[in-house]
């Protein structure tokens, strides 16, 4: 089988097709901090892509509530079971050889879902992904367990148990990744399913799919999933029409365009872009884009489940009231340092987290133009020490694909006081 780099793994791993990368790669960036579960995102999307006959179980964006939620239900708990059933207590990383561009967050040193998959054979031949085929139960219900806490309390010796606040929740918002490495692509027995040359879009062709479901069965996250009124499977688009600048409201010039789950989103948790990839499929040094910048240069947002190996192109901005463990294995090593930063921003980061959905077109670039000192803020970081935040009054810019400004924002929101003559008027 042939042999790719994976980046976010920090090795070498075996995918079954050639490396062939595109020129720029859909991404986003999600601050789980900020997600409120409005659900939004999964509504504008529903009301986009999936409201035919035979989609109703079809929610290609939703947000589920960990650690108890999951749609389809317990998916990751599955996978994440099988892996460690095939190779018990190995499945870990060493952070240690963290460094460079290829090994950021250091090396997994367990099995991938196509590491794992390796001397399986089924009715279409070796099989190319570990993986499972849900349940019609559990796709029957896309939020069941919503604001489910992890239940905390003391016991006592008398075996009543005394309550405390040590209880966490949080909401994570998933879409297909649109993967360097699919899973779904990589199973696919009837080479249905594409990336786009262009833009790194993963792509099912439905004249091609013959409804087999193995990328169903191989996707890690659960995005693609089978429509019995056609039978075929389906998965999020993209939104492609947006992202090639055909929006007539967005794009009026041919701007590409942020997608609809993105752009509708209340919490303002969502910043999505296209990075450039170099000859060797890397991510081209590019600090003055936001998401390279975010990504790469500061490593705030990390990838989910990095290490099933797909190399998904979705980031995740740690929330800050979890049991790093748990993050840990759901983000990889690189969550205390992530989340070190994002507790107490520095003034270039605090300007860079300003652009989240502060603009619908694309942002290819940004700058910050320098401010007066508001503030000077003691902020308590996760280890108890004390650090005191300066807050700069700067402005971020942000610039479309053709280098027009399409937004300017500061630090500080700006403060309009209403005449009194008009105090109670709108
Ligand atoms: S998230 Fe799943 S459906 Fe989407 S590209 Fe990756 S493997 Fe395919
Ligand atoms: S990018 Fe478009 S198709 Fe994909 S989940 Fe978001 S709204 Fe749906
Ligand atoms: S719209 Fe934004 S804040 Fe609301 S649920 Fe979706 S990601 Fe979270």
């Amino acid at each position: 089988m042939p042999r790719v780099h994976n980046w976010q793994i920090g090795r070498e791993m075996s995918f079954p097709y050639e490396d062939a990368h595109p020129k720029h790669q859909f991404a986003f960036v999600f601050n789980i901090n900020r997600c409120i579960a409005c659900q939004t995102c999964t509504m504008a999307c529903k009301s986009t892509w999936t409201f035919g006959r035979g989609q109703e179980h079809m929610w290609w964006n939703n947000v589920e509530t960990k650690p108890f939620g999951g749609y389809p239900r317990f998916w990751d708990v599955k996978l994440l079971s099988m892996l460690e059933q095939l190779n018990p207590g190995k499945q870990v990383w060493d952070a240690a050889g963290s460094g460079g561009s290829k090994a950021p967050y250091g090396r997994f040193d367990g099995k991938t879902v196509f590491e794992a998959a390796e001397g399986f054979i089924d009715e279409t031949g070796p099989k190319r992904a570990l993986g499972y085929l849900p349940t019609d139960e559990e796709w029957d219900a896309p939020n069941v367990f919503e604001d489910h806490a992890t239940t905390g309390g003391t016991a006592l010796p008398n075996g009543a148990t005394l309550r405390d606040n040590k209880v966490w929740y949080f909401y994570l918002a998933r879409l297909c990744n649109h993967c360097s490495y699919p899973a779904c692509l990589a199973a696919c027995p009837r080479q249905a399913i594409y990336k786009r040359p262009d833009d790194g879009v993963v792509l099912i062709d439905q004249s091609r799919c013959n409804g087999y479901q193995k990328c169903v069965e191989a996707c890690p996250y659960k995005k693609a999933i089978y429509r019995a009124a056609t039978g075929t499977s389906e998965k999020c688009v993209a939104c492609y029409p947006r992202l090639e600048g055909k929006d007539p409201l967005l794009s009026p010039s041919g701007e590409p365009a942020e997608t609809r789950c993105m752009t509708s989103c209340v919490g303002k948790i969502r910043l999505q872009g296209l990075v450039r990839l170099g000859d060797d499929g890397q991510w081209a040094h590019d600090p003055t884009n936001p998401l390279y910048y975010l990504v790469r240069e500061r490593k705030i947002a990390l990838p989910l489940y990095p290490q099933f190996g797909t190399e998904p192109n979705g980031y995740y901005i740690p929330p800050r009231w979890v049991p790093r463990p748990y993050l840990e294995q759901m983000f990889g090593p690189g969550v205390q340092a992530a989340i070190d930063q994002y507790s107490c921003p520095d003034r270039e980061l605090l300007a860079v987290m300003q652009l989240f959905r502060a603009a619908q077109q694309i942002i290819f670039r940004f700058a910050v133009e320098k401010g007066p000192k508001v503030a000077e803020i003691p902020v308590t970081m996760p280890d108890g020490s004390t650090k005191v935040q300066e807050v700069f009054n700067d402005t971020v810019l942000g610039f479309n694909k053709f280098d027009k400004e399409v937004v300017r924002i500061t630090v500080q929101e700006p403060v309009f006081e209403r005449p009194a003559q008009h105090a109670n008027s709108i």
